[in-house]
């Protein structure tokens, strides 16, 4: 199956953007295709993972990451464990190589890890024997967050990346999903922006192959589609904008400053959402112009599609 679209998936791990090439990212894209039209017939696969565990071992908290990888799982037949860090013995002082040591004991085939530290899933791939996926690094990664995000403009564009033009807005600095999903759109061929305050901004963002705007009216001229992203305060070390009203008036997604984007923008989030801070509820709730409940149930097929690709690579299925 991983290979049915003519190359061979045969990456062990998930711990980045910058380790796929394009025929990857397109396998993996596929098979969450798949898996999101079996959805939509409610059927599921559960021979898939059967016999496999998968550990999702989460070091900051998560929702809609840690059940979505565990739906994926569960759907695929995988027995599913979830480590509560908080209350394990990492709160006890084990370090992360022993924690690695200890689930390694265990034998899982996939782990699947979030941890404040970015290079954390990195570091735990090169000490366990089995798959290890990052679940978010840090400021540094989310690359199944990009993942579904391409798999909702893929379903929502016909497939044609090459058209997209989307700004992502707010702050970029602190985000692992903006950096993934940078790589990602530009590996597609889609014309990508970033747009916040200069502070926000890392000053090497340029770099990163995108365009970068500091008010949204310039930003979003043009643009397909707006991804709008959280004041990430947990990451912050003072004070980045001067209150969140103002931050609201001048890079809040409104109606107003949606209609700088081209008529017709679709717009995403990758929650969790601050509703009145980065984006306005009705802009958020309105389904003719939201894709944020796509990007969940995406979320649960696009990590189906990936961690059947890994099995797949594990055993040899090419
Ligand atoms: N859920 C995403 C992440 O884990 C975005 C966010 O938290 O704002 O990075």
């Amino acid at each position: 199956m991983a290979s049915s679209h003519g190359y061979p998936f045969e990456k062990r791990h998930c711990l980045s953007i910058a380790d796929f090439h394009r025929p990857d990212i397109e396998s993996l894209l596929s098979l969450g295709e798949h898996y999101l039209d079996l959805s939509v017939q409610k059927s599921s696969e559960r021979s898939v993972l059967a016999g496999k565990t998968l550990v999702n071992l989460f070091f900051e908290n998560s929702t809609r990451t840690q059940k979505s990888f565990e739906l994926a799982g569960r759907r695929l037949g995988a027995d599913v464990i979830n480590m509560n860090v908080a209350n394990s013995s990492v709160k006890k002082g084990e370090t992360l190589l022993d924690t690695a040591a200890t689930l390694n004991a265990m034998n899982p085939d996939i782990l699947v890890v979030r941890h404040g530290a970015s290079g954390a899933p990195a570091l735990l791939s090169q000490k366990v024997e089995c798959s290890v996926i990052n679940a978010g690094d840090g400021m540094h990664e989310h690359p199944t967050q990009a993942l579904l995000d391409a798999l909702t403009l893929r379903q929502a564009f016909n497939g044609d990346f090459g058209g997209i033009r989307i700004a992502i807005c707010g702050d970029i600095a602190h985000s692992r999903v903006a950096r993934s999903n940078v790589q990602l759109l530009n590996m597609l061929g889609c014309d990508v922006r970033l747009v916040g305050p200069p502070t926000l901004i890392p000053s090497n963002a340029d770099r990163w192959g995108a365009d970068v705007f500091h008010d949204m009216e310039t930003g979003l001229a043009g643009c397909d589609v707006v991804m709008m992203l959280r004041l990430q305060l947990e990451r912050m070390n003072g004070a980045f904008v001067p209150s969140k009203r103002e931050y609201f008036h001048f890079y809040g997604l409104d109606r107003t400053k949606l209609g700088f984007a081209k008529p017709g923008a679709l717009v995403m989030h990758p929650g969790p959402m601050n509703r009145g801070v980065e984006i306005s509820s009705d802009i958020a709730d309105d389904p003719d112009i939201s894709l944020i409940t796509q990007q969940v149930e995406t979320g649960v097929a696009m990590r189906m599609g990936i961690l059947h690709a890994l099995s797949d690579a594990q055993d040899g299925i090419a």
